[in-house]
């Protein structure tokens, strides 16, 4: 049995089947978007785009979006191999998004909570001046409503094409996660594959609780950079969700069919979770 004869043939037709990334079985595209994006032969967490993250995560029909009339712009006038302004463009008609932070209010099993999510859909998911004040005002939101934020973060990192910009974002995220943790709000981080430099640097990582996909790629330089900078090789599994939660950097392994129930139960614990669940 298998898919051997389908294997050679080059044209798989157009997305009936899917291609695990990491065991390379060849899944009906069907039964793998019912599965959440996750291999049900191996168990790989493939990336989610954003609105399936949170549909997946929200009650269905819970979730209002807002800080939608936010635009990215191209201040540096950035060109690598095409303008940073073509690219932009080119990742909203791909996406339906300004961006790549989408952020609103909806509900998880009865609570209500501010959600923020990185959509690795749009230019890697990577954060500039957009995706920071999305966040910066999604928490401040919270801290308003006085609900819990959940973040879900995939990403490669800070956004080049916005330089220092993008980096003052680090500090932006931060200042308003410990505003908002001073004034008692709960706030939980969820990083998903892959979770890589100045995200992982900043909000995804200062949160009150770290939870992690499994196999999740989490940090801040990539494993080849460390790898050829170090010239010694890397312990098995190095920054994978399993071998950061060994060393304390993650508080939970969480696959995504659980994940819901899994905050759903977190929140039942926070005062403000359960204050605002009878509400
Ligand atoms: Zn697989």
């Amino acid at each position: 049995m298998g898919w051997g004869r389908l294997r050679k043939k080059k044209d798989i037709p157009g997305g009936l089947w899917t291609k695990c990334k990491d065991c390379g079985a060849l899944i009906y595209t069907k039964e793998f978007v019912q599965n959440m994006h996750v291999c049900p032969k191996c168990g790989f967490h493939h990336t989610v785009f954003g609105r399936r993250r949170i549909e997946i995560t929200a009650d269905p029909g819970t979730f209002a979006e807002r800080f939608t009339d936010l635009r990215p712009t191209d201040r540096l006038d950035f060109v690598d191999t095409v303008s940073y302004a073509e690219k932009i463009e080119k990742a909203q008609e791909k996406t339906g998004q300004t961006d790549a932070c989408i952020a609103g209010t909806c509900q998880i099993e009865g609570h209500d909570v501010v959600l923020a999510v990185l959509d690795f859909c749009f230019m890697g998911g990577s954060m500039g001046e957009v995706v920071g004040e999305k966040l910066a005002l999604a928490i401040e939101l919270a801290e308003e409503l006085k609900q819990p934020i959940i973040i879900f973060s995939a990403s490669g990192g800070a956004r080049m094409h916005e330089g220092a910009i993008s980096l003052m974002q680090m500090a932006k995220t931060c200042a308003a996660l410990q505003k908002f943790a001073a004034a008692g709000g709960f706030s939980i981080s969820i990083m998903t594959n892959p979770t890589t430099g100045g995200v992982t640097a900043s909000f995804a990582s200062v949160c009150d609780l770290m939870i992690g996909e499994p196999k999740a790629l989490i940090g801040f330089a990539g494993p080849r950079v460390i790898q050829n900078t170090i010239q010694q090789d890397l312990p098995e599994g190095f920054q994978r969700s399993e071998f950061l939660l060994e060393k304390g950097q993650l508080d939970k392994i969480v696959s995504r069919p659980d994940m819901r129930a899994m905050i759903a139960q977190i929140l039942r614990y926070t005062p403000r979770g359960r204050n605002h669940q009878s509400a």
